[in-house]
């Protein structure tokens, strides 16, 4: 973990600036629809906004997100609860560049979780992509193909640059 950030582990100031959120809050009384018919499927990775970086605001769109921005059966449940309950008819599958998921191996993941840890983590396993072009093609491929999903939505495949904030379709 980096250590720093913050001097205190506590949640205080996350809780405040809550306050400050809650205080001018706008949000109320939303259903739970994607009101821009959009679901998008992307990495963890903290440089990525993805409802800014496709000029979307709260109550637009379904965000899934894990490491590596992966179609996952998780990943794919929420599509399908997105497509026939909650108006979601384009789904985006967008991993980026220098992905930590794409440029280490499992081993070594394992090797630098251990060493924060201070503990063996050779049994933790870690998802890592060996080919990001491919991965991509195989994620589209899986959300076109799910009986449930099908031709009913339009299924992108979009690479995102950490450092232009573009956006390029791939598939
Ligand atoms: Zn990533």
């Amino acid at each position: 973990m980096n250590e720093g950030a913050t001097p205190a582990k506590g949640f205080d100031d996350l809780l405040a600036a809550n306050q400050a959120f809650a205080a001018r809050f706008t949000l109320g009384g939303f259903d739970g629809i994607a009101h821009r018919g959009v679901a998008v499927v992307t990495c963890m990775d903290s440089r990525i906004d993805p409802l800014r970086m496709l000029g979307l605001s709260p109550g637009d769109a379904k965000i899934f997100r894990n490491p590596g921005g992966r179609v996952t059966a998780n990943a794919l449940e929420a599509l399908v609860l997105g497509v026939h309950l909650l108006g979601v008819e384009r789904i985006l599958i967008v991993p980026h560049t220098r992905c930590a998921m794409a440029s280490n191996t499992e081993a070594e993941l394992r090797e630098r979780v251990g060493a924060s840890a201070g503990q063996d983590a050779s049994w933790q396993g870690f998802h890592v992509i060996d080919n990001q072009h491919e991965a991509l093609l195989a994620d589209v491929r899986a959300v076109r193909s799910h009986p449930l999903i099908g031709d009913q939505v339009a299924v992108g495949g979009f690479m995102y640059d950490v450092d232009t904030g573009l956006l390029d379709q791939v598939v």
